[in-house]
């Protein structure tokens, strides 16, 4: 019996109360995180708390979306049921980012062939639309 083959989508960010004004945000083409009005620290992923002092004063700062690769990966193959989503787009670079302004983010890098993906390769913020009210931002190089 041939084995019937079917889309099988991507996950999606699940949005929260707390995530939801990043996801706002990023659907508007915009890069914020939280910001501890406390102690001044980054906190990433978004959170109720400071990760670093405890403080429920975090304020959605801007970002200027630009930065460098600190380290990467290419996944060049999907294992496991809950990644078939990705199958399509093999092989693909997920890479941590420093952002200027200091924070680290992980994200996708796109836009360029594999092979010229470096450390320290300058990248910019770019949002790609995944679904209804769902931008992710992922990087692309930038000269
Ligand atoms: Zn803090």
């Amino acid at each position: 019996m041939a084995e019937e083959k079917k889309e099988i989508p991507k996950p999606l960010p699940e949005i929260t109360p707390v995530t939801q004004l990043f996801w706002e945000a990023a659907a508007s083409g915009k890069l914020v995180m939280q910001r501890c009005a406390e102690c001044r620290s980054w906190v990433w992923c978004p959170r109720p708390a400071c990760v670093e002092c405890g403080s429920e004063k975090l304020s959605w700062t801007p970002l200027g979306g630009r930065g460098r690769i600190f380290a990467f990966t290419v996944i060049r193959e999907v294992v496991g049921r809950a990644l078939r989503g990705f199958a399509g787009d093999i092989p693909y670079v997920t890479a941590w980012i420093d952002l200027d302004e200091g924070p680290r983010i992980c994200s996708n890098v796109i836009g360029c062939p594999i092979e010229q993906i470096a450390i320290g390769m300058p990248v910019e913020v770019v949002f790609e639309k995944a679904g209804v009210g769902i931008s992710l931002p992922k990087f692309r190089p930038r000269s």
